[in-house]
């Protein structure tokens, strides 16, 4: 989506990806190699003029070569930051960003006094290469805990407080070269076995308060990291205000609808701001939902004669769990976009709890 984005800009993609058949390299030109691969780098480097990353497993110091070779954005200390739990809570508290109760956790010896600090019930998460609720595990008694270890890969890792959301949402900032900062609406975001099954834009009865608060945290986090381009800050809502669960330093999932319902998108805007151009406008047209296709192939017809939808389908091998491709459905008002995410989200897949939810806020 960055590639096809970029391209009407007239700038031209090349991805690195370890996978030949890529969805980037299905329409731009590619490097095949991992990313921890030097030569592969190396290569990418000759052939570009600037950098980003969409993924946030991409090794700090393959980004930190490049961008000592050409312009990366976003910095690579957002990326470092956001992919180890532990910095990331510590960054994060170390600005004064509400986070939930945490401790650290590097060996099964460090459980017990961690859940004392922290309490229970408690999610234990790998620091590393967790996504899509992967290497997490709940403990709800201490006797739980050693095969939480077990379940969350036996990695280091941090023991974190299970929060007593009202909602998820997620805050989507674009900040220009001169760090000028611009946000999406905040989404609300609807998780099923720990992936996104659902986003909402705008989050239903969004109040200006929380809209404020949320970029507030964005603008204070980004000018901590002399941020450039997309981010997305994932939040719980706790008693109406918002408490950080983690940063994604890229185009996001829950900003996907921003292609349709936004007067620029998350990946024209990550672009524009990257490559110095003037950030475009992020106020919405109308109410949109985002459905993501996991796992399954789908039938282009039986979504396509739902009215203001559009289909984005990734080219990827169908995996179980696998995000595939996604939906996005356009309305005028929340009432008209509650009446189309019924028939809709049947058609896609999304499982009934998720959208039998009403959409209040
Ligand atoms: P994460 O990979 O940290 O984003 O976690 C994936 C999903 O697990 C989140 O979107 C939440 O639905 C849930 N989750 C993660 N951490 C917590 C927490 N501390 N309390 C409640 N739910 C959580």
């Amino acid at each position: 989506m960055l590639a096809l984005a970029g391209h009407n800009l007239g700038v031209r993609t090349v991805c690195l990806d370890p996978d030949p058949e890529s969805s980037c390299g299905q329409v731009a030109a590619q490097v095949v190699g991992g990313f921890g691969d030097p030569t592969a780098i190396a290569q990418l480097a000759e052939r570009v003029d600037r950098a980003t990353f969409e993924f946030e497993s991409v090794p700090s110091a393959s980004a930190a070569w490049l961008a000592d070779r050409r312009p990366l954005f976003p910095p690579v200390g957002a990326l470092a930051a956001a992919q180890d739990r532990l910095d990331e809570k510590r960054f994060l508290e170390g600005i004064g960003i509400p986070v939930a109760p945490w401790a650290r956790v590097d060996g099964p010896a460090d459980l017990a006094p961690a859940i004392r600090r922290v309490g229970l019930p408690a999610r234990l998460k790998a620091r590393r290469l967790g996504y899509d609720g992967r290497g997490q595990s709940v403990v709800t008694r201490p006797g739980d805990a050693p095969g939480a270890w077990v379940a969350a890969g036996s990695a280091p890792a941090i023991l974190e407080r299970v929060v007593a959301f009202e909602r998820e949402l997620s805050v989507l900032a674009v900040a220009d070269l001169h760090h000028r900062v611009a946000c999406y609406p905040l989404v609300e975001n609807r998780h099923h076995d720990g992936i996104l099954r659902l986003s909402l834009a705008p989050a239903p009865g969004l109040s200006s308060a929380l809209q404020s608060q949320g970029e507030a945290l964005a603008q204070q986090i980004m000018a901590a990291l002399g941020y450039v381009g997309v981010l997305a800050v994932e939040c719980f809502q706790v008693a109406g205000t918002l408490v950080v669960n983690e940063l994604a330093p890229r185009v996001h999932n829950s900003g996907h609808w921003t292609i349709e319902a936004a007067e620029t998108s998350q990946f024209e805007n990550h672009l524009r701001a990257g490559l110095g151009w003037p950030i475009g406008g992020t106020a919405m047209r109308g109410t949109a939902a985002m459905l993501n296709c996991i796992g399954a192939a789908i039938d282009p017809g039986r979504i396509l004669r739902h009215p203001d939808c559009h289909l984005h389908w990734y080219g990827k091998a169908v995996r179980p769990g696998r995000k595939l491709g996604h939906v996005t459905v356009v309305a005028p008002d929340l009432a008209t976009l509650a009446g189309r995410l019924g028939p809709l989200g049947e058609a896609v897949g999304v499982p009934l709890e998720v959208l039998e939810r009403p959409l209040a806020g």
